[in-house]
């Protein structure tokens, strides 16, 4: 029996008995009761505690038509509402929470993934914290997803979710991803798995989950590899552990930094102008990642790496790894590996806090 079907049984139990005591008498009909809250049972024991770090996105907006799902300008749901919302949390863990920002996340920039990463090494240094949990518009999770599994300093899980529709809309998904996000940051199972992406009851990777729907529930997928688990209302059910640099096993640390180097992406096609690449090099960026090669793209980026710039070839096909060449190599360029281009920008952007050599930028592309 679920939490929420037991007031039900007896909610409709007491209506029956309700409307038997009527019969024949000239009471008032009954009015409906309210629909009851659901019964928590909470355990005993001290509950792991989950801090809830809330960036903003559609899991945090309202929306005035319950069935206009992608019209929701009309109001932001705070970190304490969707934390009263659930009461079935009390059930999982001690749920706090962490106001960062309340943005939606095509802005989320520098200052914003500094803070959160710096807030959270912060919480998961604490003995007795169990796990972070971080709300982000759905747009751009990944990039800051990846970003955390490159410089948060815990093996604690850390889960990022968003949700597709907003949390005024018919069959919402925010409170359920919610939900299952803080069950996985307060699973043991969940430890040293780096950092996690949760929505639609499937558990990603941050290192090779990409939305890759503009509108549907299931958007995120992790393309050629697949999902690490699921939470799934009897358990979280982990299946596979990524195997590249993360967390406890970085060499990244933002500790003392409040600001990244500028790197820039160009997209690749037929006819590509190689103007972006010569705009961006004039604007003094620190790197480029490519995304897909044009004919125009060779001596523009020759140019570019002629003043030290760092170039990496992404691909825009969505899956499939750059290989390593001779010909990229001896030209200097860097490949991706299989990281798409936003998340190659981020790897790209904490390289070079460490270094510019290409060798040694090359070797982390290979490794994280
Ligand atoms: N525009 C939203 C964002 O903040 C989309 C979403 O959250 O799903 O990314």
């Amino acid at each position: 029996m679920t939490f929420r079907s037991l007031p039900r049984r007896l909610l409709s139990v007491g209506l029956g008995l309700s409307a038997l005591a009527s019969l024949g008498a000239d009471a008032p009909e009954a009015k409906p009761a309210p629909p009851a809250a659901p019964a928590i049972a909470v355990p005993a024991a001290p509950l792991p505690k989950v801090r809830l770090f809330t960036t903003g996105g559609t899991i945090q907006s309202k929306g005035a038509n319950r069935q206009k799902l992608a019209e929701y300008n009309d109001g932001r749901v705070t970190p304490q509402e969707l934390i009263d919302d659930l009461p079935e949390l009390k059930a999982v863990a001690r749920v706090d929470f962490d106001d960062i920002s309340n943005i939606g996340s095509p802005g989320v920039n520098t200052e914003v993934q500094l803070k959160l990463a710096k807030a959270i090494n912060a919480w998961l240094a604490q003995p007795d914290s169990a796990g972070a949990v971080v709300t982000h518009g759905t747009a751009t999770l990944e990039e800051t997803a990846y970003f955390l599994q490159l410089v948060v300093k815990s093996d604690k899980p850390v889960v990022v979710v968003g949700a597709m529709r907003p949390w005024t809309g018919i069959s919402r998904d925010g409170p359920l991803n919610l939900y299952n996000a803080v069950r996985t940051a307060a699973s043991p199972d969940a430890v040293a798995k780096g950092v996690m992406v949760l929505l639609n009851d499937t558990i990603h990777s941050a290192r090779f989950v990409t939305k890759n729907n503009t509108y549907r529930v299931d958007t995120f997928v992790s393309r050629e590899l697949g999902p690490i688990g699921y939470a799934d209302s009897d358990r979280i059910a982990f299946y596979r552990t990524p195997l590249t640099r993360h967390t406890t096993n970085s060499e990244f640390n933002i500790d003392k930094l409040e600001a990244l180097p500028a790197v820039d992406i160009v997209y690749g096609y037929q006819e590509a102008s190689p103007a972006p690449i010569e705009a961006l090099v004039a604007a003094g960026v620190k790197g480029i990642v490519l995304d897909d090669t044009a004919p125009s793209f060779n001596r523009a980026s020759a140019g570019a790496m002629a003043k030290g710039i760092i170039i990496v070839q992404s691909d825009r096909k969505g899956s499939g790894r750059v290989l390593l060449s001779e010909r990229t190599a001896g030209r200097g360029v860097i490949t991706a590996d299989n990281l798409n281009a936003q998340k190659a920008r981020v790897l790209l952007r904490l390289a070079l806090t460490k270094t510019t050599d290409a060798k040694e930028i090359q070797r982390m592309f290979s490794e994280y």
